[in-house]
């Protein structure tokens, strides 16, 4: 008798859940929920939190035994609504389903989107930051001839498949310098879309200086999306962006986009001298660019690249931007701050993201050698090289550092809540953080922190949108743009 009073009872299959990780938190007053594997998120009232303590930490529970706890507090009604939410989040599935969240897919290869072509490595500013080395990458400053253009297009062509919207951004460097190669890899690529059915976007990423009013004239009947480099207010961009020839570039810029009148998206680097977003970036607003995008720089280099007490500073920023976007919201604008506009749409889409990016999934960047690259910024870094333009896109390359690079397979994304909102980070930083050869290379701990503190502010300003502007919910559907790094390149 007594030996029998000792084992306990086995729980029936139908009454064991296994438990997926998900990670509570509570923000500006809200008690919120996110799921680590299928990116679900919600709000959650104070039965579900209590539940949330009860499971923490568990790999599997009884149903029986948490509904009967719950109950004897909230009633039996709400105990059973408590965990059908979980079941509904999918944090309780039977223990028997065979796990198919992210951590245990297949590494899909997705057909390619998107080609960066870097038409000029050469610039006429010499910001201190630029990891392009003032466009050279790391060899010498040179442009890309007609023909190499054309050649890459031929084989961006050839690997596409079914492939039907495509986006073709020109880089640099500074790519204004090299118009010749630009208006003729255009046509190429306008040309043989049109015959094959394709839909093309078109960018470029200029620092705005050369722009004139015919060049504004052809984006604009084109419809090229223009991203225009400015680090904001003339004693922020000044000290950062300085002209060839010596002085700040701000003036020189903003008269050009003044009177070309072009609508561009601005994109601003973060530095440690340039740390006050929310002033940058209303700064921007109000001088009408049509969008404003931030992005820490990434060197390498302790004279440019933020200090965790830096970051800290921006993320206080951010969170003064969340607050004007949730404000415009409420009076049925959106306020054009990329970053957090970008956060919400990916967070609203509910897709778990095994990749930070597009970095060798859709995107390709093609330099004027002839090489390609897994993402712009990599361009002249043999780890990230994925093909030339003779053979095309060296598949086991790809994969291989895709493999490499996936979150669940490498510390510490593989233990972070954040990983499949974050896909492990964008590669260039990461590679530059962790400063080694060979992959796998990840952000320092200082840099997850407040990619966390980011996710959770996002997390926290959808929610406050579902309550004080839904509507505005509904128009937030953009389309994912191949680099994360925001404005996207
Ligand atoms: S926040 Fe850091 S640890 Fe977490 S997934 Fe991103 S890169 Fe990895
Ligand atoms: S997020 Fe980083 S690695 Fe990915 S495409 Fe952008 S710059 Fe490249």
């Amino acid at each position: 008798m007594m030996v029998a009073e000792l084992i306990p009872m086995p729980a029936s299959p139908a009454d064991l859940f296994r438990v997926n990780k998900f990670y509570p938190f509570e923000e500006g007053g809200k008690k919120l929920m996110l799921v680590v594997e299928n990116a679900a998120f919600a709000e959650v009232d104070e039965i579900s939190w209590q539940l949330a303590t009860m499971v923490a930490g568990k790999d599997r529970v009884k149903k029986s035994a948490i509904l009967s706890e719950l109950a004897e507090k909230f009633g039996e009604q709400e105990a059973k609504e408590a965990i059908l939410g979980f079941e509904q989040l999918e944090i309780f599935v039977p223990h028997d389903r065979p796990r198919m969240l992210a951590d245990a897919q297949p590494l899909a290869m997705t057909p390619l989107t998107s080609m960066v072509l870097h038409v000029s490595h050469d610039c006429n500013l010499r910001c201190g930051y630029c990891y392009a080395d003032y466009g050279r990458y790391g060899s010498d400053p040179g442009i890309m001839t007609t023909e190499m253009a054309i050649e890459h297009c031929e084989r961006f062509f050839s690997q596409l498949g079914g492939t039907r919207n495509l986006h073709v951004t020109f880089f640099g460097g500074e790519p204004l310098m090299n118009m010749p190669v630009v208006y003729a890899a255009h046509t190429y690529v306008k040309e043989r879309a049109e015959k094959e059915g394709r839909k093309v976007s078109y960018g470029l990423t200029t620092n705005g200086t050369l722009l004139t009013d015919e060049l504004a004239a052809f984006f604009s009947k084109e419809r090229f999306t223009l991203t225009v480099s400015i680090d904001g207010p003339p004693d922020v961009n000044d000290r950062l962006r300085p002209l060839q020839e010596g002085g700040g570039s701000y003036e020189r810029i903003m008269e050009r986009v003044r009177a070309t009148k072009v609508k561009a998206i601005a994109r601003v680097t973060l530095t440690r001298r340039s740390t006050d977003v929310a002033r940058i970036v209303r700064h921007l607003v109000e001088a009408g660019f049509r969008e404003v995008g931030v992005s820490p720089v990434a060197t390498g280099n302790d004279k440019f690249d933020l200090s965790d007490k830096d970051l800290e500073k921006v993320l206080a920023g951010m969170r003064v931007l969340a607050d004007d976007f949730v404000e415009w919201a409420k009076r049925g604008e959106i306020f054009p701050y990329s970053n957090i506009k970008g956060l919400l749409e990916q967070i609203a889409a509910g897709d778990p993201r095994p990749v930070p990016c597009g970095a060798g999934t859709k995107l390709v960047a093609a330099d004027n050698k002839g090489d390609l690259y897994a993402c712009h910024r990599l361009v002249g870094e043999q780890q990230f090289k994925i093909g030339n333009v003779k053979d095309g896109i060296d598949g086991e390359a790809r994969y291989a550092l895709l493999h490499d690079m996936h979150p669940r397979g490498r510390e510490p994304c593989n233990d972070c809540w954040a990983r499949y909102l974050c896909g492990g980070g964008c590669h260039h930083i990461a590679w530059l953080h962790t400063n080694k050869a060979v992959a796998p290379w990840t952000m320092t701990n200082g840099f997850c922190d407040f990619l966390r503190e980011w996710y959770k502010l996002g997390l926290y300003t959808y929610a406050r949108m579902l309550e004080e502007a839904p509507d505005m919910l509904a128009r937030l559907k953009g389309e994912k743009q191949p680099c994360s790094q925001p404005s996207g390149l």
